[in-house]
């Protein structure tokens, strides 16, 4: 059984595509089969694992979804890159807001990297979405691609307004497309431990949300550490093993496999 999980947050920089590498590199430490599926045209997963150039792909998201649009055959594997730390991960680039638009007029708009998924998920213990921020027709695929959604909020402010508007739009993917989907749980990202401000707001958090969704145990902290991997195109357990962000990832990551069993 391969569980799909969605990262999604409309507000940019909250540490969507951070997550996505970390909880996926995490999962493979511990022993599971795990697919990276960038649905961002920023491309900036991409240059996470180490493509400096993601503009200058030949193959990406899009030539898959493509793929599937005209009813072509995607052949195992195509298109799907094999990283050195053991996870598999599809990359993206500009060219996905172009394929953004176009979809306006395909047929079963909403179910394009659904109906690639069903095909591929076999071969994997989870399959993990990097979403963009917006709620565009690529978002949407994406939601109604999972089983779950992750919510990184960046502990900074109150993103009251910007939460309750994700969730009203994955009830209405709930209701419309795709009737299982789950919120899987909000993450509180870059905490700055040293000040009471971040504490602070991961009490309303909890206080405002804590009833109506999951809210994970382990917080990512604030480093600049995890901030340098983006451009080390490797994961934080490789390039600070021992530092608060590593530490925050593996916790997360135990408890991602504990609400498996
Ligand atoms: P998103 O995908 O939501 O836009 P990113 O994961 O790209 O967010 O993170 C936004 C920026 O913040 C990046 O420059 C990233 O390196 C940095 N960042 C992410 N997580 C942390 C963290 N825990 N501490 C410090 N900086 C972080
Ligand atoms: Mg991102």
């Amino acid at each position: 059984m391969c569980r799909v999980i969605s990262v999604a947050n409309q507000k940019g920089g909250v540490g969507k595509t951070t997550t996505c590498v970390n909880l996926g590199i995490g999962l493979v430490r511990a022993g599971k089969k795990v697919l990276l599926v960038e649905a961002d045209a920023q491309g900036s997963m991409a240059v996470s694992l180490g493509i400096a150039e993601p503009d200058e792909l030949e193959v990406t998201l899009v030539n898959i979804m493509e793929k599937v649009i005209n009813d072509d055959d995607v052949e195992l594997g195509e298109g799907i890159i094999h990283h050195e730390e053991g996870i598999d991960f599809i990359p993206a680039n500009i060219e996905l807001a172009g394929l953004e638009t176009s979809l306006v007029n395909v047929m079963s708009r909403e179910t394009i990297l659904r109906q690639y998924l069903d095909c591929v998920k076999r071969e994997y213990d989870f399959v993990i979405i990097d979403c963009m921020p917006s709620f565009g027709m690529i978002t949407i695929n994406a939601l109604v691609a999972a089983d779950s959604v992750l919510i990184p909020v960046e502990a900074a402010y109150l993103p009251v307004k910007g939460l309750q508007q994700l969730i009203k739009t994955i009830g209405r993917v709930r209701r419309k497309l795709n009737p299982t989907l789950d919120i899987m749980g909000i993450l509180l990202t870059k905490v700055d431990r040293r000040t009471n401000f971040a504490r602070d707001i991961s009490a309303q958090i909890r206080e405002v949300y804590g009833n109506k969704v999951h809210i994970f145990e382990n917080c990512i902290p604030m480093s600049v550490k995890a901030a340098e991997t983006t451009a080390e195109g490797k994961s934080i357990y490789l390039h600070d093993p021992k530092g608060i962000v590593a530490g925050g990832y593996f916790s997360l990551t135990q408890e991602v496999l504990a609400d498996e069993e």
